[in-house]
């Protein structure tokens, strides 16, 4: 059965996997400040600073103008549809900024999680409508990849059937409309932390939710060439008694992967889901030196473990800004290597290098 219908051509399949392969090259991965309004109230407050539209364009204009040092380290940043808006002091808009920088801009389009009803306490993620307008537009003013994540949650009883079919479902939707554009979806079902379930569940969940995912994008027609997957890294729960070593970790994530996710797919792009800052780049730098065939690049697509450090060095203050960017470059420059499998753990003080960043229940 040959497919009747395609829907990119030859064109629009190179310009996609391109975009994609670019993201993943070599030791290089994303910086996610996609957070949202919410989420910036969340963060602010941690150290203090009002949640106002300039803050938050002062806090990511350091990010997005450290020095050359993140230029080898950070190929692509996720936005927030504000920020694709916004300007530098001097009035350079932010996505020129960054493609300035040779590095790819990206958008989260999805609008948040909403509840499932007859569940317990699961959710989908909402945003299909009028998404492929807004993808339209987006590329049109710069952005060549976004992000749409999904979450579900491991209890005994969860994620149930509904919640991993619906949730692959919707990924698959949305990566077919990203694509129609241009746009490089990266794929996101994160599985929460939130539990004291061992590795060895986390692992079993991974492996059933990703294979939905992998099957729903599969009957939307979706090419696995241009995509990138972002999926939780396979941990014991946050609550568990037991801890496990990285290597313990990278081997339950990669057996989790290769179990899972087609060798077309050019890239994994970890998120850091409450892990401290350390403990994410220690744990994909494991991933990295894991003897398991490896078909895909496994890179970091990280929020909090790219940022606490920086955020809590700035405390809201401009006279910090030099502070705030200097750990920023430390942290892209450590999950290079650890992209790599080329990280020396080297006990980092930083400003929070080693706190968790674990949020019961994390919305973005
Ligand atoms: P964390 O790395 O903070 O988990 O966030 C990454 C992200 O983009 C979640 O959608």
């Amino acid at each position: 059965m040959t497919h009747a219908h395609p829907f990119l051509n030859a064109e629009q399949k190179k310009q996609l996997s391109g975009i994609a392969k670019r993201i993943v090259f070599a030791g290089k991965g994303i910086l996610a400040a996609d957070e949202s309004t919410g989420s910036m109230a969340k963060r602010f407050s941690g150290i203090g600073t009002e949640n106002t539209e300039e803050n938050r364009r002062l806090y990511r204009q350091l990010l997005f103008t450290a020095d050359e040092r993140v230029n080898s380290c950070i190929s692509g940043i996720i936005f927030f549809h504000e920020t694709l808006y916004q300007k530098t002091d001097s009035g350079k808009p932010f996505p020129q900024l960054i493609k300035d920088k040779v590095m790819v801009v990206g958008i989260k389009v999805d609008k948040g999680v909403v509840p499932l009803a007859g569940t317990n306490g699961e959710t989908t993620t909402q945003g299909l409508d009028g998404l492929y307008e807004r993808c339209a537009q987006y590329k049109k003013d710069g952005a060549d990849f976004a992000k749409w994540r999904c979450v579900l949650k491991i209890t005994e009883n969860t994620p149930s059937e509904l919640a991993i079919m619906e949730n692959a479902n919707v990924l698959a939707r949305y990566a077919s409309i990203c694509q129609m554009h241009g746009i490089v979806p990266i794929v996101e079902p994160e599985i929460l932390p939130d539990g004291d379930h061992d590795l060895e569940r986390c692992q079993y969940v991974t492996e059933k939710v990703l294979a939905a995912v992998y099957k729903a994008l599969s009957d939307h027609h979706v090419y696995l060439e241009g995509t990138l997957l972002k999926p939780n890294m396979v941990t014991a729960g946050h609550s568990c008694p037991k801890k496990n070593s990285a290597e313990e970790i990278a081997m339950a994530t990669v057996t989790a992967l290769r179990r899972t996710v087609p060798p077309a797919v050019p890239g994994v792009t970890f998120l850091s889901g409450g892990q401290s800052e350390e403990e994410a780049t220690i744990n994909l730098n494991a991933m990295n030196q894991c003897r398991l065939h490896r078909p895909w690049a496994l890179t970091f697509s990280f929020g909090r473990a790219l940022q606490a450090s920086a955020l809590k060095a700035w405390g809201g203050k401009a006279e910090n800004g030099k502070a705030c960017q200097e750990e920023y470059i430390k942290r892209a420059m450590n999950n290079s290597l650890a992209a790599q499998g080329k990280y020396q753990p080297s006990g980092d003080k930083g400003a929070a290098a080693q706190e968790s960043l674990f949020v019961s229940d994390h919305a973005y």
